[in-house]
């Protein structure tokens, strides 16, 4: 890997299961890699031995014990300094680590080496987001039609989930969340049992996994005809929406799109119901670099995949979100998500 030369190490152990999907192709639930400059090898157990061979390409190294066959392994080598990747290691395997190598390798922490990598998406990668939208907004609509007055938040999650599945996807890529009336004013409500009931707000945020890749879309709906303030809200959102998708290009720093969101915001005194941030990447992780938050110097890349989403959220009232999947290009943006964003009353 290029990077080894600027984080000062020889080797990288690479522990988080998405890095390793990424970068062998293995699915599995338990693996360590380790990158070397001429080799890779993958370690795991026994319960993946065919598929291990099936799926990578690099060094195999299946064991019942693989935390000792890594040791085993480092120890052979004789790494001066062993890169780890310090968001993906609990204290107990560094310790353990530490006790099991020789003085002579040192342990460096890292950070996002290979999430750097993963922020620009490959044709294929692009194809299977692509994919993970479709389904997204086609489980979308065919759970619109089952909306009833009287069904619970929770039932309502459950119908989108099943509409994911049942339409290709391997699951939902994060925990389905559906906030009927003032319960939408929380970002991340769980969906629970209140029951769906007319002249209120749904906010329904869903993604699908397809082969892997994540979608992201959030949409509002109204039961019923709304009053003049919320139409208001949602034309307002609707707009730092449109003013965040166009202020996104190759080039332009992450922090720049969410001031587009923000400022159009702000035109109607709205900016402090606004309380995170404008979007974030989205791959194998449904949340993943770069992220679109104030001030961030983060440069946007073709081929980046992120999501535009600002709302803003009134205690009492309730939360109107807009968010869509797009893919970043040289001369602008490719929204990904054909879902109609006029706010839909049902
Ligand atoms: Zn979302
Ligand atoms: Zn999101």
């Amino acid at each position: 890997m290029a990077a080894f030369g600027a984080a000062k190490i020889d080797a990288l152990l690479v522990t988080s299961l998405k890095n390793i999907r990424y970068l062998t192709g293995f699915t599995g639930s338990a693996a360590q890699l380790l990158v070397e400059p001429h080799r890779t090898t993958i370690f795991t157990d026994p319960r993946y031995d065919i598929q291990v061979r099936e799926q990578v390409d690099c060094q195999v190294n299946v064991s019942s014990k693989p935390a000792r066959a890594l040791e085993t392994a480092l120890k052979r080598r004789a790494i001066r300094r062993l890169g780890f990747e310090a968001h993906h290691v609990h204290y107990a395997d560094y310790a353990r680590y530490r006790e099991g190598l020789p003085a002579s390798t040192r342990l460096v922490p890292t950070s996002g080496m290979v999430e750097s990598l993963r922020a620009i998406k490959s044709p294929e990668e692009r194809e299977a987001i692509r994919r993970a939208v479709l389904v997204n907004s086609a489980a979308f609509a065919a759970a619109v039609k089952e909306i009833r007055l009287g069904m619970t938040e929770r039932d309502l999650a459950a119908e989108i989930d099943y509409q994911m599945r049942l339409l290709g996807a391997e699951g939902p890529a994060f925990d389905t969340i559906v906030a009927a009336g003032p319960r939408s004013a929380l970002p991340h409500a769980q969906p629970g049992a209140k029951p769906l009931e007319a002249n209120e707000l749904l906010l329904i945020d869903m993604g699908a996994q397809v082969e892997g890749y994540a979608s992201d879309m959030t949409r509002v709906l109204h039961l019923g005809q709304p009053n003049r303030r919320t139409k208001q809200l949602y034309r307002s959102v609707l707009d730092a929406q449109l003013a965040a998708i166009d202020a996104v290009k190759d080039g332009i720093p992450a922090g720049a799109v969410d001031r587009a969101a923000r400022s159009r915001l702000a035109a109607d005194q709205l900016d402090a119901l606004f309380t995170h941030s404008t979007g974030h990447g989205l791959g194998l992780d449904i949340h993943e670099f770069p992220r679109l938050a104030r001030g961030e110097s983060t440069v946007l890349r073709t081929g980046m995949a992120v999501t535009i989403e600002p709302g803003v959220y009134q205690a009492g009232l309730g939360g109107i979100r807009i968010e869509d999947t797009v893919l970043v290009t040289g001369s602008g943006c490719e929204v990904l998500t054909p879902t109609p964003k006029e706010l839909l009353v049902v």
